[in-house]
């Protein structure tokens, strides 16, 4: 990771305390590697032991979670909730739903949760859970029936000062609906702020839906904007088809540029009209079909490939907006053979360590995820104010917010990597940033 013999060390107990938890691993990796001169500049943290202290969560909760299907079979998953940090506010994060979840996927989404949140600048610590529950092909009531049970449990853990969860992937708003219900159903109390991602009517915030992508593609119009390069009739491929993807090509739409391409589990399209966010939008949210449905709805200008890589589609930017490790250095080469100069990261660490190194040893700019999607939970708090003053604040007042803290993160990482050495080094930024911020809340609230 780097000389200093401190670091090294932190790593190795990081891998010897969580063995086999690989995703973790990676995410701890790239950070220390990134920390030293950090560390050069503040002995007080090394003395203080910042980052043995941050590597390791504060709680890790595991649960069980019975619930009854629609055959009246029994069925026992596992939920589980890590509350990483809480120097800089409740924790705050996601849940996901998937089957790949456990608790090192949690403990890597969790881990970069605290930096992410860190660089909105706003009060939130940092946390994430979830279950290895499938939602697919699962009925809204076994769905319903899921999250009941899982709120069980977890809701004596949470509290609008305490632990706040979010969506991820497989929760969004329907889930948040019914978690929401349980827990005021248990507490007997209306705890507007102990969830976000709640529909604006209940409760929610205007945008909080659009705000990962939405906050993404301002992130990279900004990212551009150093380089004297913007969106505006340039060609686009993102992958993932959920809650990000959906908005982050209306939103690249809306800034002149055009998504030819976008994936799913299961394949890819290319249209090169650009894709239509509405139709995208209504087969995917609505009737939680297929990308393959898409194809079939627009006829011969889209194309539909079954098992390929939507990184070998020709763009000027690429956006992957999908899940962790979903794109490799052998598509990293792939998209800079063909022209590729931009790269967002919407998902949480989607790219691989190789396929970092390539994109920078092209000179190709790069929007690590936790400065990139930070606009999900930017929005996420601004949730939180609203339902301490059980307010609502309109569309315009969100959205100008919501720019000005991806405006403001992409400048202190950049600043920052200025500041180390390295103008335009995204990932040096982000994690130097952010580091500094929950390394100074740690110091002043003491051991
Ligand atoms: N799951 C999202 C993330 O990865 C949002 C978390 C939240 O809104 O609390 O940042």
């Amino acid at each position: 990771i780097a000389a200093h013999a401190g670091l090294d060390d932190v790593y190795a107990t990081v891998v010897a305390r969580n063995a086999g938890d690989d995703e973790f691993h990676q995410a701890v990796h790239e950070v220390l590697g990134c920390l030293q001169p950090v560390l050069d500049r503040h002995p007080e943290y090394v003395d203080a032991k910042i980052v043995e202290r941050l590597c390791e969560p504060e709680r890790q909760i595991v649960f069980r979670v019975p619930w009854t299907d629609d055959r009246g079979r029994i069925q026992v998953n596992r939920g589980m909730r890590v509350e990483f940090s809480s120097a800089l506010g409740p924790y705050k994060g996601g849940l996901r739903f998937h089957p790949s979840v456990d608790l090192g996927i949690l403990k890597f989404l969790g881990f970069e949760q605290i930096l992410k949140n860190a660089l909105t600048g706003l009060q939130i610590g940092a946390g994430k859970g979830g279950s290895d529950f499938d939602p697919k092909g699962r009925s809204d009531a076994e769905v319903m029936r899921f999250c009941q049970s899982f709120m069980t449990e977890l809701y004596r853990h949470l509290g609008p000062n305490t632990d706040v969860p979010a969506g991820d992937i497989g929760v969004g708003r329907r889930e948040i609906g019914y978690l929401f219900g349980q827990y005021k159903r248990i507490t007997n109390r209306y705890e507007a702020g102990v969830l976000t991602g709640k529909a604006p009517d209940r409760g929610g915030s205007v945008l909080r839906t659009e705000a990962t992508g939405y906050g993404c593609a301002y992130f990279v119009q900004e990212m551009l904007a150093t380089r004297g390069d913007s969106f505006d009739g340039r060609t686009v491929v993102l992958s993932g088809s959920g809650n990000v993807a959906i908005y982050a090509i209306e939103k690249v739409h809306q800034l002149g540029g055009r998504v030819v391409a976008c994936s799913d589990s299961t394949g890819y399209v290319v249209h090169e009209k650009g894709i239509d966010v509405d139709l995208l939008r209504q087969i995917k949210e609505i009737q939680r079909g297929r990308l393959l449905d898409y194809a079939e709805r627009i006829g011969a200008d889209a194309t539909y490939v079954a098992d390929g890589r939507v990184w070998d589609v020709p763009c000027h930017i690429a956006l992957p907006c999908a899940t962790q490790n979903e794109l490799d250095e052998h598509d990293a080469i792939s998209l800079v053979d063909n022209g590729c100069v931009a790269v967002g990261e919407g998902a949480n660490m989607p790219s691989t360590p190789g396929a970092i190194g390539v994109f920078r040893a092209a000179g190709v700019a790069f929007a690590p995820g936790k400065a990139a999607n930070a606009g999900g939970v930017a929005v996420s708090a601004l949730e939180m104010q609203q339902n301490a003053v059980r307010d609502s604040w309109s569309i315009e007042r969100v959205d100008d917010k919501l720019r000005a803290i991806m405006s403001d993160i992409h400048a202190r990482c950049y600043e920052t990597s200025e500041d180390y050495g390295e103008p335009g080094n995204y990932v040096l930024g982000a994690n130097a940033a952010g580091f500094v911020t929950v390394a100074d809340a740690m110091l002043a609230l003491g051991l």
